[in-house]
């Protein structure tokens, strides 16, 4: 629920081409035509990752969807323009789908809502905010404390399978 942009791993689609990797403005900008409410296919790596991170046996059903608009106008709050929102059981974002899951900590954040927060605790839109500065604080720490497994995770699966990881 708040901006990539930041310190918690937002980076370019690509660190290993030559020219400088674009951040996630240019290329959601450039991304915009996708068609709102479309949802996104989480890569196989990300979900392997994700339900042994979470202890949850089925990501899979989380919604991740495109929702531009919807995204921007919660995020105005908090004077970010792209980013994530999360309700039960759904993502909803204005980053691209290529971006989007290339963000390793912005992933778990975000999953770290849905699963834990508005699932395992059944918090309400109400009570997030009246915590929402803690709310925020459990999943920026989740992501941190979290990250280097998730990523090792990923490239296991990926290496497994023969598949590159791109982070
Ligand atoms: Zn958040």
């Amino acid at each position: 629920m708040r901006s990539p942009s930041g310190s918690d791993g937002a980076r370019g689609p690509d660190r290993s081409g030559s020219p400088p990797a674009p951040g996630p403005p240019s290329d959601a900008r450039r991304l915009e035509a996708r068609l709102p409410g479309t949802r996104y296919a989480p890569p196989f790596d990300v979900l392997h990752a994700l339900e042994r991170v979470l202890d949850e046996p089925d990501v899979a059903r989380i919604a991740v969807v495109y929702r531009p608009w919807y995204v921007a106008s919660h995020l105005a709050f908090i004077g970010a323009r792209f980013g994530s929102v999360t309700r039960p059981g759904r993502i909803y974002t204005n980053l691209p789908e290529s971006l989007f899951f290339k963000m390793d900590a912005h992933v778990l954040h975000e999953y770290f809502h849905v699963v834990q927060q508005w699932g395992r605790e059944r918090m309400t839109a109400f009570s997030y905010l009246l915590r929402c500065r803690q709310r925020e604080r459990e999943a920026a720490e989740f992501a941190a404390a979290h990250l280097a497994r998730y990523q090792a995770l990923r490239k296991a699966a990926a290496a497994a399978s023969g598949a590159a990881v791109e982070t």
